[in-house]
This record gives structure tokens, sequence and C-alpha cells, in this order.
């Protein structure tokens, strides 16, 4: 085998995969698509929403922040696991607001993509009616507290042009709050907003302006189910 690969056994399949690289990284170069919340393209995994459980061996583990290693068995796909995916998803919402028909994010947040993946219908768990608060004081950025999912993409992946963080939060657990840094200059500006919105995964990020361009029906996960891309050969999220 060349130097740097190693083999695991996905769903049964012997895949190739690049020594070091996340098991869920190795699972989307080889077609094959394992859902995430918090993963985002080139962001350090954060292993915090834990929809990329694997099983390897009788273990359930996080698939973006394990390694891959030679000879791995790992089962992505099996009806334990989309159950455990779906009781996540259901947590979700109703530990948030997710009034999904009128998000504007809706057809293109990946919450939503998910649970019809999994087929959510109604939660299993009692929702928790979370009064919030809704941040509309930035001249270009809304926060909606109430549809965030605490999945740290935002801290993460926007940053100022000379690389300072944008992006904080206060408290842990239910409890947290995303904030901003409004000592930034940048943090005002419409740039940040534009990949605020673009990050989040909900609708928790919302950029002041025009919204509803794209009708209901025609955006992204409208069209392209969640996970097919990456089953297509592209790089999802
Ligand atoms: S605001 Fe959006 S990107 Fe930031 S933590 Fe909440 S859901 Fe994630």
């Amino acid at each position: 085998m060349e130097q740097g690969l190693v083999e695991i056994t996905l769903n049964g399949t012997i895949i190739r995969a690049k020594d070091g690289q996340s098991i869920v990284e190795a699972a989307r170069e080889s077609g094959i698509y394992i859902p995430t919340l918090c993963d985002y393209k080139s962001l350090p995994p954060a292993g915090t929403c834990r929809m990329c459980m694997v099983k390897v061996g009788n273990r359930i583990i996080s698939g973006c922040t394990t390694p891959v290693s030679n000879g791995m068995v790992v089962e992505s796909e099996s009806p334990e696991l989309a159950d455990l995916r779906k009781g996540i998803i259901e947590m979700l919402f109703v530990e948030g607001n997710h009034m999904c028909p009128s998000c504007e994010k809706s057809g293109d947040c990946e919450l939503q993509a998910l649970a019809y993946r999994y087929r959510m219908d109604v939660p299993r768990f009692p929702f928790s009616f979370t009064n919030r608060s809704i941040d509309a004081s930035l001249p270009h950025l809304i926060l909606e507290h109430n549809r965030c999912i605490q999945c740290l993409r935002c801290v993460r992946g926007v940053k100022a042009r000379g690389g300072q963080d944008i992006f904080g939060f206060t408290d842990r657990g239910r409890e947290i709050r995303i904030t901003v840094d409004t000592t930034h200059p940048e943090a005002m500006s419409d740039e940040i907003a534009k990949k605020a919105e673009a990050i989040c995964p909900v609708g928790a990020l919302i950029r002041k302006g025009p919204h509803y361009t794209t009708p209901v029906g025609k955006r992204r996960f409208d069209l392209t189910p969640i996970g097919t891309d990456v089953e297509k050969g592209g790089e999802g999220a």
C-alpha cells in the first residue's frame, strides 16, 4: 500500500484513507455521507454535536474527532445509529424554538434537512419553549438565540481579516450564549454578517436585508437533500 494510506472497512466495504484523517473525512472522500452539524469544511473538528457518531467495535464514538487507523472496522449506518441521530435532532428541536415555516433559513437549514433525512415527525421529548432574546442591535446581523444549536461554527470559523475572534460565547450547556466582540471594528461589517449567515447551520445568524428571494421549495436542500452531494462525489456542507 502507498505510504501514508491506510485501509479501513466502512459499512462492510474496504476503503483507502489518508493516515490521520478523521473517519468523517475518509468516508466523505469515498462518497459516503456521515451527517454532521458542528463540522465545517476546513475548520478543526469540535465534536460538539455528536451527529457523526459511528460504531467501532462495540463503541459508539464521534467520527469527526476520531482518526482512521489501519484495519479499523467502522459502521456508520444502522437502525441503532439512525435512532440515536434522530434523538439528537429531536432534542435540538425541543430545546430551542425552531419554527421552520417562518424561518429565513428554511430549505437551507442543516438541522431541518437532517430532520427530513431521519424522518422526524413529532419529537418524543417535551418542548422546553425557551424564551431567549433576539439581538438586532448590530447594523448588519441579527442574533436569534432561540435557534442557536451551540455548534460553535461561528466562533471557530468567522474571524477578522487579521485572524482575531469576532464571535465568542458565555456560560455553558443549555445556557450558552453566542456573543459578538462589538469593540472590533469588523464586527459591524456586512462582510462579517455574510460570513456568519453562511457558516451558521441554522437560522441563528441572519444578515439584515431582503430574504425569501429564493422561494421556499427551490432552496438548497429542497433541491438536493442533505448528504446526496457527498454521495455523488461532492464535498458536502
Ligand atoms: S449562532 Fe449558529 S453557528 Fe453560532 S453556535 Fe449558534 S448555531 Fe452554531
